[in-house]
């Protein structure tokens, strides 16, 4: 057999086996039309209806994207809160649920599975970069520009947070002393920051409180007290448009809000079970 020959024999087997497997795929998803919806995970379907544009399904314990590859969503370790934290799957994202109430060690949307959010946002600085847009912040209170993901219409998010915002002047103390991107791994910790995937902003820095620099000797399992000035309905304004608040964890950092949508469609899912 000639070379040629040999190459092209290769490339038809592997072409029948990749549309092969990605058959067989295709027959085990299961998408939101699908009649085994509600048997997947709860938490798989918020991750699922939360980032439709980029996942498509779930099938055989991982996460289906609309490229066809996967991610694995219980990788079924029982793990104590520090592990999870560190190195948390999708599934011990939905460990804690967000609630208005601030309950002792409860920092629902704190775990992040680093290989969702980069697998989405961007696999390094570089590429996380190439998919960042420029918005005007509240225009009229502040007028200065941030820069935010457009992946999963992060920044059109956004933009809705600042039209309301803006028409609020009471709360401009609050709405300046932004920022958004910063590619760092959470301060005292290896994992990376929500602010790394272009999907976070800091606002109202000098109003803010974290509870680091409150309690700079203590450590993630000691029992602080809560601080915070920042106004509810301020807050409600991102929880509408999909993004959780820093300021509702007992680690509190009240300056930090990030696009998570699976967290609040979850806590409705949540109280209506
Ligand atoms: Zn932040």
């Amino acid at each position: 057999m000639n070379r040629n020959k040999y190459g092209f024999i290769c490339v038809v087997a592997v072409t029948m086996l990749m549309l092969a497997s990605g058959c067989g795929m295709r027959t085990r998803v299961i998408t939101p039309d699908s009649e085994e919806y509600e048997s997947i995970p709860l938490f798989a379907q918020c991750l699922i209806e939360a980032y439709p544009n980029e996942i498509v399904g779930y099938a055989d314990n991982h996460l289906v994207w609309n490229d066809g590859t996967t991610l694995l969503y219980d990788d079924g370790l029982d793990k104590s809160v520090q592990e999870m934290l560190e190195e948390g799957d999708n599934e011990d994202m939905s460990y804690w649920l967000y609630t208005n109430v601030i309950e002792p060690f409860n920092d629902a949307g704190r775990i992040r599975n680093d290989l969702l959010f980069k697998k989405m946002y961007g696999e390094t600085e570089y590429n996380m970069e190439k998919n960042l847009t420029t918005i005007v912040w509240c225009p009229t209170l502040v007028n200065k520009t941030v820069r935010i993901t457009t992946v999963n219409g992060v920044d059109r998010q956004l933009q809705k947070v600042s039209d309301e915002l803006d028409a609020h002047p009471e709360w401009r103390p609050y709405l300046e002393g932004i920022s958004t991107i910063n590619w760092r791994v959470v301060a005292g910790t290896n994992r990376m920051s929500a602010h790394a995937f272009g999907i976070a902003i800091d606002i109202g820095v000098s109003e803010s409180n974290y509870w680091r620099l409150d309690y700079p000797e203590a450590d993630e399992n000691d029992t602080i007290a809560y601080r915070n000035t920042f106004p509810l309905e301020l807050v409600e304004v991102f929880e509408r448009h999909g993004f959780i608040w820093g300021g509702r964890w007992y680690h509190y950092d009240t300056m930090h809000f990030e696009y998570r949508p699976e967290i609040l469609l979850y806590r409705q899912k949540m109280a209506r079970e």
